[in-house]
């Protein structure tokens, strides 16, 4: 028996054995990659493979650090408005920016949620 045939052997035991095929190769041999049921990723030639996270991932990470910084950013700006709306109730420009902010805020964190829940 060849070793493609052997492989496709072994392939056919990982999906028997309840494992899911992936898009993804093996980086070393080209072979699909399977995802047995406890989430380990397996070639079926090189055994137990880490994934490096996809291209899409790391796009959402680093958006989500972005957006993390630019919340800080608001928040921080927040604070500094409420303690001049502290200091001049009155003040309603300061009051107006108050909920500009808050408004951004909440907006920054709806893209997050989003971001996150995709995949
Ligand atoms: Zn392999």
């Amino acid at each position: 028996m060849s070793s493609t045939e052997q492989n496709v052997k072994k392939a056919a035991d990982l999906l028997r054995q309840g494992a899911t095929m992936l898009s993804d190769a093996c980086p070393q041999c080209g072979m699909p990659l399977f995802r047995l049921k406890n989430g380990d990723v397996l070639c079926p030639t090189h055994g137990k493979i880490y994934l490096v996270k996809s291209d899409e991932e790391e796009e959402a990470i680093k958006k989500n650090v972005t957006m993390d910084k630019v919340e800080d950013i608001l928040v921080n700006n927040l604070y500094y408005l409420s303690s001049k709306v502290k200091e001049d109730p009155m003040d309603q420009d300061s009051l107006m920016q108050v909920i500009r902010y808050l408004d951004a805020i909440e907006r920054i964190r709806r893209v997050k949620v989003t971001s996150q829940g995709g995949k």
